[in-house]
């Protein structure tokens, strides 16, 4: 994928260099190179740039395994497919959710028929190893229109091929409906081309991508990716709420959420166009969530010049469908477009005082919406490949020279081992300290506990990582386990 990270960035290098040059005892330096000669140069400069307890001399020098091959060609993203899905939802004039379902012509109901052909049509395509089905229920908020409202969700489905990770799901997500300035009124138009019909566009194009793949001889994917196009978003996450119910009903495990709304606009000038990957704290001290790690994971697998890391929620004081995935403790990101531009968003269409208001067709770039539909679609890919990430990641070894981290995984033929992986403290990255074939407990040697964060995670013999897990204190291991 585009720009693919190094362990040590050039700027870091380059600064580091300069704060030696100002600390260095210039005149003690060539009285000692006089004596002993230039040799020692890299010794010293060593020295200085690592805390002498965990310098990176002691680091095990692992070799590591390729990522996995097959990647997604940005070329094989079919723009035309989504700006014509995105104009199919924009003519229904509104896809409010308590709108009508049944006309054909104009409301919810419209765009879901269009989402619904594309996805049968994707699903005859890869000879039925796509699945797609609408999920039909009831939900009340104070935006419902005083009472329990008809929903519907679509799904399609894409079994994984092991049975040991066939209940493990990978989730991509857009919201169906829009919203104009009247929240419950179905009457005005609301054409939601970026909110979210541009999301919803990415799904389905991830559903494209991938099941091509998987129909074509045996599918790589071990877990099962589910594409979806929710509605009930605008009128308080109720969708995305009744479909975290509904994986806990089917007895699936969330791997990852990529819930990708407002993903159509690239409006701000200059910058890398980087979409915005938004992920939340968590709640344990010293130890990021799963939404964090999902995160992390995607911005390695797409690359740092794709993708902008935001250490929040969701935007300031706004939500997503992601928010009850991540309450749950379940890994879930959002992907939303650089700059939002508010006069686009949530707006019946009009021109006011010189202001043209309205999510409209017009405002989005396809090459952008290619590209994040591409961003997922490879994170999803990896994600579906990677072994099942360790469980019981403990940290131990406080008040002693050495770090020990332990932790435990079921049997996989298909895994080659696991990463320690390791970071200060104040970088967002992580980076792998070694390489070891089998679960159990490793010292890290000469190694504080105190001054880095530690992870682990698990590596498939075809390259695929799942998601890292950070160590938790020993002592800390009653502490129950968050399962949804
Ligand atoms: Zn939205």
């Amino acid at each position: 994928m585009r720009g693919l990270v190094s362990s040590i960035q050039p700027g870091g290098t380059m600064r580091t260099v300069q704060s030696l040059m100002h600390k260095f005892d210039w005149k003690h330096f060539a009285v000692t190179l006089l004596l002993i000669g230039p040799a020692v140069i890299p010794a010293i400069a060593q020295e200085d740039m690592h805390d002498p307890t965990e310098s990176l001399q002691g680091k095990p020098q692992a070799s590591l395994l390729p990522r996995p091959l097959g990647a997604i060609a940005r070329q094989d993203v079919d723009e035309k497919g989504m700006a014509a899905l995105i104009h199919g939802m924009v003519n229904c004039g509104t896809r409010l959710s308590i709108s009508s379902w049944t006309d054909p012509k104009r409301g919810i109901g419209c765009g879901r028929d269009h989402v619904l052909a594309r996805l049968r049509q994707f699903a005859a395509d890869s000879g039925s190893k796509l699945q797609v089905i609408v999920d039909k229920y009831t939900a009340e908020s104070e935006r419902t229109g005083g009472g329990p409202a008809a929903m519907e969700n679509v799904y399609a489905i894409l079994p994984g091929s092991d049975p040991k990770l066939v209940k493990t799901l990978f989730i991509v997500s857009g919201h169906m409906d829009s919203l104009s300035s009247r929240w419950t009124d179905p009457v005005p138009d609301a054409p939601g081309a970026d909110d979210d019909a541009s999301g919803t566009a990415v799904s389905v194009e991830c559903a494209r991508l991938l099941s091509k793949i998987a129909a074509d001889g045996k599918s790589p994917f071990r877990a099962t990716i589910l594409f979806t196009a929710v509605s009930g978003e605008e009128q308080g996450l109720l969708g995305s709420q009744h479909l975290l119910e509904w994986t806990k009903q089917q007895g699936y495990t969330v791997g990852g959420m990529l819930d990708d709304d407002i993903v159509g606009a690239d409006l701000a000038p200059g910058g890398p166009h980087r979409v915005r990957l938004f992920s939340g704290n968590g709640e344990v001290d010293d130890c990021d969530s799963p939404s964090r790690e999902l995160a992390r994971t995607i911005e390695e697998i797409d690359g740092r010049s794709a993708i902008r890391m935001i250490f929040r929620v969701d935007r300031y004081g706004r939500g997503g469908d992601h928010y009850y995935f991540y309450k749950a403790g379940l890994p879930a990101v959002r992907f939303t477009e650089p700059l939002e531009h508010y006069a686009h968003e949530h707006q019946t269409p009009r021109m006011e005082d010189g202001v043209e208001y309205g999510d409209l067709e017009k405002y989005l770039s396809f090459p952008f919406i290619g590209d994040v539909a591409w961003d997922n679609a490879e994170a999803l890919r990896q994600l579906a490949m990677a072994p099942a990430p360790p469980t019981e990641v403990l940290l131990k070894g406080a008040v002693t020279p050495d770090a020990k981290i332990s932790w435990s995984a079921g049997d996989d033929p298909e895994r080659a081992g696991f990463e320690i992986l390791w970071r200060e403290t104040t970088d967002p990255h992580w980076q792998v300290y070694d390489f070891v074939p089998n679960a159990g407990e490793t010292t890290l040697k000469g190694v504080s506990t105190d001054n880095h964060f530690f992870a682990v995670r698990a590596v498939g013999k075809n390259g695929a990582r799942s998601i890292a897990v950070p160590t938790v204190p020993a002592a800390r291991s009653a502490l129950p386990v968050k399962k949804q």
